[in-house]
């Protein structure tokens, strides 16, 4: 039978060709789950040594949930969409509350989980407890487009694609099969010149067998995402300066920043500056000097964020959010997110003080 073939090519495949990564072949639900949550956005090689920094410190779930927020997420700086790292957290403390500390193996209790979605619990429970649910990510939609001569992944497409991998998914070994499919789609089956030639499944591949394997499915052109021109000030008192944590449910929460923001049509840098941090802490500094720009692109959107030395002037701050005066060698204490180290570089090569 065909799907048998494929099924049974797929695991031989993967038994053989598979990457040795930290996080594979293990049977810890714990570092299965952690490890899918990294993954997500994030290529395998930039999460890799965040997996084993973060193991390292945190090596069972209750030592997670024991944690500070802010010890979790400064072990994930750098990483960005920092609400996996919240969620993560939030989800670990509800299991030793609820759940004696075991992450529960089934669909309904393991879904409910703050940060799980479908992919992240199909994921999770075939791979750490080997139930047959099918994952279906960026890669495994590729793979199955081409596979089933599907062009475009229309709602009705995603769910024959899901009705022929529940069809097609080992009842052995549901974990490996779901990451034999993710492993194709990551190495052999790329989105330009797929390695055809190489592929385990070929024989039963409907967009190879046209020639055509590289124009499915359909690609959909991304919109032009934005551009926003933001300040951010380093304000001085003496040789401390001024930082404040973001605040809760926004983007980036949690982190610690510079007080400023992004510019309003017409505004020089210099009035924006004033004008946010005035918002924000309800004073306005003087601007002593620009340290310099840098560019940063995030998903939906990307800056030019602009640092400024600003002298405190004898005003109280009075932020809203949690704030401190720390001196530039407490910088590695609190996270930040990554454009705020790209201006930290320009200030390690300019000297910190004005
Ligand atoms: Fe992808 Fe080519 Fe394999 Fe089809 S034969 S699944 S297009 S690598």
């Amino acid at each position: 039978m065909q799907q048998n073939k494929t099924t049974s090519s797929l695991l031989n495949w993967y038994h053989t060709e598979k990457r040795i990564l930290p996080f594979r072949d293990i049977d810890n639900p714990y570092l299965i789950w952690l490890s899918e949550v990294m993954l997500q956005q994030t290529q395998v090689s930039t999460m890799v040594p965040y997996f084993e920094k973060w193991v390292s410190k945190f090596p069972t779930i209750n030592s997670v949930a024991i944690a500070s927020e802010e010890s979790c997420l400064k072990l994930w700086e750098g990483l960005g969409y920092y609400s996996r790292c919240r969620n993560f957290q939030k989800a670990a403390k509800l299991i030793v509350k609820n759940h004696q500390g075991i992450i529960p193996n089934n669909w309904t209790e393991f879904r409910a989980l703050p940060g799980v979605g479908d992919y992240t619990a199909a994921a999770v429970l075939s791979i750490a407890f080997n139930k047959t649910y099918p994952v279906i990510d960026g890669n495994v939609k590729r793979v199955m487009a081409r596979m089933l001569g599907l062009k475009n992944l229309t709602k009705r497409n995603m769910s024959r694609i899901n009705k022929y991998l529940s069809h097609i998914i080992s009842i052995e070994n549901p974990g490996d099969f779901n990451q034999s499919l993710m492993e194709l789609g990551a190495s052999i089956c790329s989105p330009k010149n797929p390695g055809c030639g190489k592929c385990p499944v070929s024989f039963n591949c409907k967009a190879f067998s046209m020639g055509e394997a590289e124009s499915y499915p359909k690609i959909i052109k991304k919109k032009k995402t934005p551009h926003y021109e933001v300040v951010a000030g380093l304000v001085w008192r003496n040789d401390k300066f001024y930082i404040q944590k973001r605040e809760e449910g926004g983007m980036l929460a949690g982190l610690w920043e510079f007080p400023g923001g992004k510019v309003e049509d017409g505004e020089t840098l210099e009035d924006a500056l004033r004008r946010e941090i005035k918002e924000e802490c309800g004073a306005t500094p003087t601007i002593l000097k620009k340290i310099g720009a840098i560019k940063h692109v995030y998903t939906h959107f990307s800056i030019t964020f602009h640092g400024f030395h600003c002298k405190e002037n004898g005003i109280k701050l009075t932020g809203q959010q949690p704030s401190k005066w720390i001196r530039s060698t407490e910088i590695d204490s609190f996270p930040f997110p990554k454009a705020n180290h790209k201006l930290f570089t320009l200030l390690d090569a300019q000297g910190w003080n004005v």
